[in-house]
C-alpha cells in the first residue's frame, strides 16, 4: 500500500528524533512492501525564523492533503519573547484544530525491563500496566463559555464544562473501538455525584455499550481514579474521559511509567488522518548532542500505522523491535539511571532498532 506521510519536525530535538523514525518507518515500509511518501512542513520556532508565523498556510494545507502526520515537538527558549499570538505552541494548537483532532491517545506502558525508572513502589510495579488513555479534545471546559463578572463577593471569574450528546458519543465510539483491538475492558472516568455534563457522559457511555457486549464497561470518579492509577495501574486497559480529567490523569500515567522519552501520542478526527507525537517537548537542553531518546517518536510512527493506515502487523513489529532493544540491555542517556550501561546516541538507537525489525 502507498501512503503520504506529511512530516512536522519542529524545534529542539523535534528534527533528530523524526528523522530517526521516519529510518523506522521506511525500513518497515520495505520488510512489508508498502511505499511511504514523506514531505517535510514548517512548524513552531522553525516556521517563525523561516516565514514569521508558527503555522504557515502551506503546513495546514499539506497536512490536510496527507494521509497522517507526524510531529516532533516546537518551541524553545528562542522564542520565548515573541508574543503570545505568534509562539511557536500556537502553531501545535492551530495545526490539532486545522485537522480537527477531537481524539487523544495516549499509552503509558510499564516496560518491565524499565520498572527501576517508575516511582512507583516495587510490589506495585512488578506487576506492570499497559494503559490507553483516550481522551476528548476538542471539549469541556478548555473550550467551554468564560468570562468575568461583578458576583455577590466583587468581581469573579467562571469557566463552563459542557458536553453534548454527539461529543460523547464519538469519543466513546473511539474508546470502545480501541478497547475490542485490546484486551476488551473499558473504566470511564467521571464526576456524576456533583456534576450534570458528568451524568450525561456516564448515560451515553452506557447507551453505546450496548452496541460492543464484548466490552466490560465500569464507571469510576475521577478523584477515586487518580488514587487506583498510583494503588493499582494494572487494572486499567481502555480509560475514556473528557478533556480536563484527561489532561491530569494522562499526564499522572505518564509519569508513573519513569521515562518520558518512551511515550508516544496520538490525536485523531472523524477521518483516518492523525496526528501523531511524542509527549515530551523539544528539550532544547540536549538538543544536536545526538544524545535524544528516539523511541517515544518511532512509537508514536507505529501508532500512526496500527490507527491510521491499519497495518497492525507492521505496526507490531516496530512495538516488538522496540521490546527487544530495550531487553537486550540497550539503553539511551535519559534511561541509564544509576545502572552504569554505557547509553547510546540517537543514531545508534536508531541503527539498533533497524536492526532489530
Ligand atoms: P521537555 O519534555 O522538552 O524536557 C523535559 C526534560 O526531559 C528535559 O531535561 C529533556 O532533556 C528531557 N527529555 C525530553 N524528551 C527527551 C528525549 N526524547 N530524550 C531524552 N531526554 C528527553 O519539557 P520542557 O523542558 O518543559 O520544555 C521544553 C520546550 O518544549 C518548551 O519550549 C515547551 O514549550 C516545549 N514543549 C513542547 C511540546 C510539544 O511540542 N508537544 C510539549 C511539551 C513542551
Amino acid at each position: 500500500m502507498e501512503f503520504n506521510i506529511a512530516l512536522l519536525r519542529g524545534d529542539g530535538i523535534g528534527p533528530e528524533i523524526v528523522d530517526s523514525a521516519v529510518e523506522v518507518l521506511k525500513k518497515t515500509a520495505e520488510k512489508f512492501g508498502h511505499k511511504f511518501n514523506f514531505t517535510p512542513y514548517l512548524i513552531g520556532g522553525a516556521a517563525i525564523d523561516e516565514t514569521g508565523v508558527p503555522l504557515p498556510q502551506e503546513t495546514i494545507d499539506g497536512c490536510l492533503a496527507s494521509d497522517s502526520v507526524l510531529l516532533g515537538s516546537v518551541g524553545g527558549p528562542k522564542w520565548d519573547s515573541q508574543p503570545p499570538a505568534n509562539r511557536p505552541e500556537k502553531g501545535l494548537l492551530g495545526i490539532r484544530a486545522a485537522l480537527e483532532l477531537f481524539t487523544n491517545l495516549r499509552p503509558a506502558k510499564l516496560y518491565p525491563t524499565l520498572k527501576d525508572a517508575s516511582p512507583l513502589r516495587s510490589d506495585i510495579a512488578e506487576n506492570g500496566f499497559d494503559i490507553m488513555i483516550v481522551r476528548e479534545l476538542t471539549g469541556g471546559i478548555y473550550f467551554g463559555e468564560r468570562g468575568r463578572r461583578e458576583g455577590k463577593y466583587g468581581e469573579e471569574a467562571y469557566d463552563t464544562e459542557c458536553y453534548s450528546r454527539m461529543e460523547i458519543e464519538r469519543i466513546a465510539k473511539v474508546a470502545f473501538e480501541t478497547a475490542m483491538k485490546r484486551n476488551k475492558n473499558i473504566i470511564s472516568i467521571d464526576k456524576s455525584n456533583v456534576l450534570e455534563s458528568s451524568r450525561l457522559w456516564r448515560e451515553v457511555v452506557h447507551e453505546m455499550a450496548k452496541d460492543y457486549p464484548e466490552v466490560t464497561l465500569t464507571d469510576m470518579l475521577v478523584d477515586n481514579a487518580a488514587m487506583q492509577l498510583v494503588k493499582n495501574p494494572a487494572q486499567f486497559d481502555v480509560v475514556v474521559t473528557s478533556n480536563m480529567f484527561g489532561d491530569i490523569l494522562s499526564d499522572e500515567a505518564s509519569q508513573i511509567t519513569g521515562s518520558i522519552g518512551m511515550l508516544p501520542s496520538a490525536s485523531l478526527g472523524a477521518t483516518t488522518r492523525g496526528m501523531y507525537e511524542p509527549i515530551h517537548g523539544s528539550a532544547p537542553d540536549i538538543a544536536g548532542q545526538n544524545v535524544a531518546n528516539p523511541i517515544a517518536t518511532i512509537l508514536s510512527a507505529s501508532m500512526m500505522l496500527k490507527f491510521s493506515f491499519n497495518l497492525t502487523a507492521e505496526a507490531d513489529a516496530i512495538d516488538a523491535a522496540v521490546d527487544k532493544f530495550l531487553e537486550q540491555g540497550y539503553r539511551t542517556a535519559d534511561l541509564v539511571g544509576s545502572t552504569g550501561v554505557k547509553p547510546l546516541s540517537t543514531t545508534e538507537v536508531t541503527a539498533k532498532i533497524l536492526e532489530l525489525l
